[in-house]
């Protein structure tokens, strides 16, 4: 799908749909909806969120965002695209946030529509004190964030009794260093879930390995979760980095890191098993 790139400055819809309303745009105090548009299969958005895709004038998504779900957009909404570039530049988050401020005090309701849940590493927060900063009447629908999409895909479960107390979700962006307590992680019957990890497997691996995790964990990387194009591969803490290069893993992808992954292949042996009992 082509994506619509705003003109920042000017970003007015083509159409919108302020006329059905009783009050015209000028009258009317526009809002900003923050959504969350879960991990990428469609029929995980939940039914807020479509209600305001459908009433939105405008809808501003960024790469996260899946084919299926810009799929549901309406054909006479103006969808525009503020994500990362080909050269991966992304509008300023300042930006950003004046364009949304604008498209508001235009009296339109405005769709901000976000991968995953927009309050998980999302930037929802720094959205959503910019708009109340302004004055603007906002509201954030939350989404599945990817780690419990995903994990439930790939037949992980992020806590199981007996096998793991506790989940940390963690991200693996950062400017230098990760400023991460890393001994803190590295507890047993916990399972953490690294976000934006691919560029860090490394450090992911040797800083948990270091911090007194064993090098057999199991580990397994989610590409494309919740997508037709889902890819669940399994490896061990030691072997992270190598897998990850070996397997060419594409961005998105999540890391799990914990026993809970080798519920996977119990998971998958009981439906083996029932199949080969039934065919027999
Ligand atoms: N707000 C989002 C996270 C945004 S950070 C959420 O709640 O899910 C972006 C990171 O999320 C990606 O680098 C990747 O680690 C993860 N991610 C998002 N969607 C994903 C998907 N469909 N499959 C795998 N990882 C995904």
């Amino acid at each position: 799908m082509k994506h619509i790139v705003p003109n920042i400055k000017n970003a007015i819809p083509l159409h919108n749909r302020a006329s059905e309303n009783k009050l015209t745009r000028t009258q009317r105090e526009g809002k900003v909806w923050l959504v969350g548009a879960g991990p990428g299969d469609a029929e995980l958005l939940t039914l807020k969120a479509v209600r305001v895709i459908n009433a939105a004038d405008i809808i501003f998504y960024d790469q996260l965002v899946s084919d299926d779900i810009r799929a549901l957009f309406p054909k006479n909404t103006p969808a525009l695209y503020v994500g990362k570039s080909k050269n991966n530049h992304s509008i300023p988050q300042g930006e950003l946030n004046q364009l949304l401020v604008n498209q508001a005090r235009l009296g339109l309701n405005v769709c901000r529509i976000k991968g995953g849940d927009p309050f998980v590493f999302g930037r929802g927060g720094e959205e959503l004190l910019a708009l109340r900063h302004a004055g603007v009447n906002a509201e954030v629908i939350p989404g599945i964030t990817s780690a419990s999409g995903c994990s439930t895909y790939a037949d992980i479960p992020l806590t199981h009794r007996g096998i793991a107390q506790g989940c940390t979700f963690v991200t693996g962006h950062a400017e230098k260093t990760l400023d991460v307590n890393w001994s803190a992680l590295a507890q047993v019957n916990h399972t953490l879930v690294f976000y934006m990890g691919l560029t860090r497997a490394g450090d992911i691996s040797e800083n948990l390995l270091a911090g007194g995790l064993a090098a057999d964990t199991p580990v397994a990387i989610i590409e494309n979760g919740c997508r037709k194009n889902q890819r669940d591969i399994i490896s061990d803490l030691a072997n992270l980095p190598v897998a990850v290069v070996r397997e060419r893993v594409q961005s998105p992808a999540l890391i799990i890191v914990g026993q809970v992954v080798k519920l996977k292949s119990e998971l998958v042996k009981v439906v083996e098993q029932q199949c080969m009992s039934l065919s027999a």
